[in-house]
Parts: structure tokens; C-alpha cells; sequence
């Protein structure tokens, strides 16, 4: 006797008993094997994937991960290695632009648009604004790229 988890197309769940995996096939040929809720014969076997995707959805994620929590711990090895590349990646992003750009605080906003007009000598210039700021650089023709935050690396801190 086996036992499946069995579902019909109207997503009703029920169990189905039957004397073997070839029972269930034939039962399904034939029409015999109907829902109980609905009486649909377009009964299948219940998937196991949905258990596995929402499990690797949870993995994959892109909640913000911090090094040392839970999450990047229980990220698959491939997940970790591509974490650390990211991270190499963001810091050697924040390293250039910590040397080339002018860093102007939450000024970011009126010394792009003071460039843009021309009332400024143009230069690589960074500092933080809000989403409302960024959509009006956006609307003046100001180019801005929004920087992702600084990744921190406790572990390799000298
Ligand atoms: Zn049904």
C-alpha cells in the first residue's frame, strides 16, 4: 500500500491509497481517480518542489545581509563566494570614488544642479540626497548614479 499526497486542478489536497506507484498511473488513465471536493479527475500528485523553492527562496533572498548574521551564515557555499566578490567588488567601488570625487555631504543635490548650470567648475563630486532631490536632478538632465551603502568587513578590519 502506498500513500501519495494527491492534488486536483482546483488545488484540493487530499491523500489517495493505492497498491502500488502503477495503481495510481492506471487509476489516472482510466478517470477512476477523482477529487473527493470537486469530483475533477485531473488529479496529480502534490509536488514536493514548492517545499524545496520556498526553502531557496529564503536563501537567495535579497534582504540586506550583514557578515556576521544568520543569513550569510546559512548561505550556500556559492552564495558566500559570490557575497565576498560582491563585497570586493562595492569596496574597490567606494575606494575610487572615495579618491575621485569630491565628497560634498547632503550639499550633493545644489552642487550637481551649480555644475550642471555651469555656475561651478565641473568635477567627480559625492554626497547624499533624497529621492525627491534625485528626481529633480533626474528632471533637470543631471546625471546621478545612486551609490550602493559601503559594504563593512568585521573579519578583514587590520
Ligand atoms: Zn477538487
Amino acid at each position: 500500500m502506498v500513500i501519495y499526497d494527491l492534488q486536483c486542478s482546483n488545488q484540493h489536497q487530499f491523500e489517495g491509497w493505492f497498491k502500488n506507484a502503477d495503481d495510481l498511473v492506471s487509476q489516472q488513465a482510466s478517470g477512476l481517480l477523482t477529487c473527493p471536493f470537486c469530483n475533477s479527475s485531473e488529479v496529480s500528485k502534490k509536488l514536493t518542489a514548492a517545499k524545496v523553492g520556498r526553502k531557496s527562496n529564503s536563501v537567495s533572498s535579497p534582504a540586506p545581509v550583514e557578515p556576521n548574521s544568520q543569513a550569510a551564515q546559512a548561505m550556500p557555499s556559492d552564495g558566500a563566494k559570490a557575497y565576498a566578490q560582491l563585497q570586493k567588488m562595492l569596496s574597490d567601488v567606494h575606494q575610487h570614488i572615495d579618491r575621485n570625487f569630491v565628497d560634498v555631504g547632503n550639499k550633493f543635490a545644489d552642487e550637481a544642479l551649480k555644475i550642471h548650470n555651469g555656475e561651478k567648475d565641473p568635477e567627480n563630486i559625492r554626497g547624499t540626497a533624497s529621492k525627491a532631490e534625485l528626481k529633480e536632478l533626474a528632471e533637470e538632465g543631471v546625471s546621478a548614479l545612486p551609490l550602493p551603502p559601503k559594504p563593512v568587513n568585521k573579519d578583514k578590519l587590520n
